[in-house]
């Protein structure tokens, strides 16, 4: 038998792992390994509530194809170590994952199968390009590090060689029903897990495939138009499906393909793709910090900017939209996090963490690309003296003042003019600390030696 371990893969068909080991033909330990590193503290967050409706989601597919899907809860090569002294398993197969902690946590699955002398094998599965493959097909010894090239490269390896979805479900595999009393005792999902498993399938989660059909019928001819208009659904809200593993990036991209409006929304889905890239090619993404002397900036706002209280109306609305429900369109994160970064001199660190904890769409790869984009950092970031102006860009894309209203009741009163200026006792004057954040960058970015 094998072992596969489901991660940021969280569906019962088109999977690249399916695709190879329905080759195997032998019986599988399908498995979620509830990971304590992960989700302490997360279960009622916004992103951990996600997580668990989908993993109930995913367990009720495979009973309803009639196979096992094991949990098992504690520290990944534990799990994996008892069950290869317990079982006759040939080899494991998992996604590959490339943050920080998945790439340590693999290093030490890599470890405990070794011992035993088992293969791991990890399968690319996260990103719509291979990663591998474009690299090797772009020809390049450097990483790209601007957007756009990579994109008309990106856009070039799909169009000759992407691979597309794979059609294997779990139908179509014999999974093992039961593991042995030690290991299933000993790894247990603790009472409050079960308890909130079993209150995540109770709540009728959105069906991901409908979620996409109705953005396909429906958003995506506009896409381009609306995309950036605060409070109304103009985008697909698949996110969180994506992050999760519930739908593929193939069967997203595939569902739009050829249809109007589906060329500025795959542009999206290549940013995606640039952000994995560079969380393997490039060295600093996940340490920018270290890189660079943040020391002129302090955590004195940090407090004010998360509860809401900055005094600067779309700012507030926006934190309060995104502490209430998890979500935040695309185009308030930034203009939010350049306001923390920038205008109130804050450590992206910070502002990083919080989106951690409130984000339902959270992904460490995809946050920390738009935190260093929006404080002039990483690769193709923002450049240091644009700073987007919160009063200018509520005015743009909220013209009436909707969106405030919606989050910041207080506020209704006001005119539609009146509304997306800062309040008297407004935390910063915007005009002078973004004078003062353009100086303070130049020097941590060494553009005044
Ligand atoms: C500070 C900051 C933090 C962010 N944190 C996250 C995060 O934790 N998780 C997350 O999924 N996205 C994050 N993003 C990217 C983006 O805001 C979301 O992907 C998008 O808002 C999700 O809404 P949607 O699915 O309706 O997107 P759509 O506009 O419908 O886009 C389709 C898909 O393309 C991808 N995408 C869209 N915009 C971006 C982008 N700017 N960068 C990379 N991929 C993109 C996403 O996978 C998205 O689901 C962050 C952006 C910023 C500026």
């Amino acid at each position: 038998m094998y072992l596969f371990i489901h991660r940021k893969d969280l569906r019962s068909r088109d999977l690249r792992a399916f695709e190879a080991l329905k080759k195997r033909r032998m019986p599988g330990l399908h498995l979620v390994i509830l990971d304590p590193a992960l989700l302490q503290g997360r279960l009622t967050s916004h992103s951990g509530q996600a997580f668990l409706r989908q993993l109930a989601q995913l367990r009720n597919h495979y009973s309803e194809a009639g196979k096992t899907l094991h949990l098992l809860y504690g520290p990944p090569s534990d799990i994996v170590d008892h069950l290869l002294s317990r079982h006759p398993i040939a080899g494991i197969v998992v996604h590959a994952d490339y943050t920080p902690y998945a790439q340590r946590r693999d290093e030490s699955l890599l470890y405990t199968a070794d011992r035993h002398g088992r293969p791991l094998v990890r399968i690319d599965d996260l990103s719509l390009a291979s990663l591998k493959e474009f690299h090797a097909f772009s020809e390049r010894s450097e990483p790209y590090k601007v957007f756009t090239p990579f994109y008309r490269k990106w856009s070039s390896y799909m169009e000759h060689y992407y691979s597309p979805s794979g059609d294997v479900s779990i139908r179509e595999l014999e999974t093992v029903r039961s593991i042995d009393e030690a290991t299933a005792s000993r790894f247990a999902l603790p009472p409050d897990m079960t308890a909130a498993l079993e209150a995540a399938d109770g709540q009728a989660g959105l069906d991901p495939s409908s979620v996409l059909k109705r953005f396909t019928a429906s958003g995506l001819s506009q896409y381009n138009e609306r995309r950036d208009a605060f409070g109304k659904a103009g985008t697909s809200g698949l996110s969180r499906y994506l992050n999760l593993g519930a739908l593929s990036a193939r069967t997203v991209y595939e569902a739009v393909l050829g249809k109007p409006g589906s060329e500025s929304w795959i542009r999206q889905l290549a940013w995606r793709d640039f952000y994995l890239y560079q969380a393997v090619y490039n060295a600093d993404f996940f340490s920018y910090e270290k890189r660079y002397d943040l020391s002129p900036l302090t955590g004195r706002y940090f407090e004010a900017w998360s509860r809401g209280e900055t005094g600067v109306p779309i700012i507030d609305a926006a934190m309060a939209q995104l502490n209430q429900t998890g979500e935040l369109p695309n185009r308030l994160r930034m203009v939010a996090a350049m306001f923390l970064t920038k205008n109130l001199l804050c450590p992206f660190t910070l502002g990083e963490a919080y989106f951690r904890k409130q984000l339902a769409d959270y992904d460490n790869t995809l946050n920390r690309g738009g935190w260093l984009w929006s404080s002039s950092l990483g690769y193709d970031a923002a450049p240091y003296f644009r700073i987007m102006n919160p009063t200018t860009q509520s005015a743009a894309h909220d013209p009436t003042g909707a969106y405030i209203r919606t989050w910041l009741p207080r506020f209704a009163h006001l005119s539609d003019r009146e509304i997306h200026h800062p309040a008297s006792h407004a935390i910063v004057d915007l005009k002078a600390s973004r004078a003062r954040a353009i100086e303070v960058y130049k020097g941590i970015l060494g553009y005044n030696k």
